[in-house]
């Protein structure tokens, strides 16, 4: 320990293993993963497909570069322009850079309109990721404090407010897309409204901005449709996804359609490991399973059981009043509760259940998609007795 800088304050378990939703530690306890490594084990632990992919793949090929056709990055991105209503894909390594290649993307398309000072909207509490673009963009002070001079070129605006998006047309031409996540994770799972996201759409059409959804937490099935925006339903240009897309193998991707799919030419944007052959096979077997297993169907179902059970058991143990509301969809779902709950993750942690708490006062679940009704209910009862204790 003492060798790694300390950026995470670290609970006190190791884990050695894991199976389903399931992690076992070093003294072999089972845990129930309510967390899911942040929204990014979607298939579970030790998912035997997953499994049997990075074992076959990485006996044949892990790594070429994309100086060369990669098969498994050409199938993958075929099946996530199916999956999305996208043109096409760029894939990098991680949320933060699949966020920056949008960034990029959006200046470039600035550009090539003749706009010298590209400008993006960002959302206030949004979180984009941690490098020095997605941090400026990112609407936590937290989190940008000790690394300015940040980067120029970003405008805040509060979620779900169309007129003051609408004033920040009228005041800024060099405004050339809106960036924003569908239901901001670390913000505290605050759902952008349909008819917010609908009227963004609208005046994206009629400014010719660049409408570009963060969906790295949000994609790959965890609100209960393969990307959140299918639910409302609107058509993004841009599209970024991450977490949940490999399984736990890195990989992000920035999609994009029409006209926002021809920006990026040869040389303009790359990656050493982007899209390589391990990643991209781990992907595609990601992609399958979840369509063909229905785990978006099972991610609304298994949902609606945790809000069942977990109001049904508060309301038994007469601690209503201490819920503020359920947020969310799906499986990522924020509790909000009526005073913040800082020893809340420590107490789950010796009942043998992974939370997480964001924004001081809100218990966010982000399970495998995998989670089965017993598992379901089982996890809406241990919140009911945390949050009741
Ligand atoms: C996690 C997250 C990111 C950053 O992803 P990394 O893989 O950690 O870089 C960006 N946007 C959203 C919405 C996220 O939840």
């Amino acid at each position: 320990m003492a060798t790694l800088m300390p950026t995470y304050a670290r609970l006190p378990v190791t884990f050695t293993h894991g199976e389903g939703v399931y992690l076992y530690d070093s003294k072999g306890e089972r845990y129930l993963d309510a967390i899911a490594g942040i929204g990014v084990n979607c298939l579970g632990h030790a998912h035997p497909a997953v499994t049997s992919t990075i074992t076959a793949q990485a006996g044949k090929l892990i790594h070429t570069s994309n100086l060369y056709h990669i098969e498994t990055q050409e199938l993958l991105a075929d099946k996530l322009a199916e999956v999305s209503g996208m043109d096409a894909c760029l894939f990098g390594n991680s949320g933060a850079e699949a966020n920056e290649a949008a960034i990029k993307l959006a200046r470039l398309y600035g550009h090539q309109r003749d706009i010298k000072k590209p400008t993006i909207i960002v959302l206030e509490k949004a979180f984009h990721g941690r490098t020095l673009a997605t941090l400026t963009a990112t609407g936590n002070r937290k989190i940008q404090a000790g690394f300015e001079p940040l980067v120029p070129g970003f405008i805040r605006a509060p979620l779900n407010d169309i007129d003051a998006l609408k004033q920040i047309a009228k005041s800024n031409p060099d405004v050339v897309a809106i960036l924003m996540e569908p239901i901001q994770g670390e913000g505290g799972i605050r759902e952008a409204d349909a008819e917010y996201l609908r009227a963004v759409r609208e005046l994206c059409d009629q400014k010719s901005w660049l409408m570009m959804l963060d969906e790295v937490q949000t994609g790959n099935g965890r609100t209960g449709t393969y990307f959140a925006y299918q639910g409302v339903p609107v058509t993004p240009d841009v599209v970024t996804t991450a977490k949940g897309l490999g399984n736990g193998v890195p990989i992000g991707v920035c999609l994009a359609r029409g006209g926002a799919a021809q920006v990026f030419s040869s040389g303009q944007h790359g990656s050493t490991y982007g899209g390589n052959p391990l990643a991209c096979a781990t992907a595609l077997t990601v992609v399958n399973t979840i369509t063909e297993q229905k785990l978006c169907a099972n991610a609304q179902a298994m949902g609606q059981i945790i809000r069942d059970t977990l109001l049904e058991q508060l309301s038994a143990q007469g601690g209503l009043d201490k819920l503020v509301e359920i947020r969310g969809r799906g499986l990522m779902l924020g509790i909000e509760l009526n005073e913040d709950c800082p020893g809340l993750v420590e107490q789950a942690l010796a009942k043998k259940v992974l939370i997480n708490v964001t924004a001081g006062n809100t218990i966010r679940l982000l399970p495998p998609l995998i989670i089965n009704e017993t598992q379901a209910r089982s996890l809406g009862c241990t919140v009911a007795d945390l949050i009741c204790q």
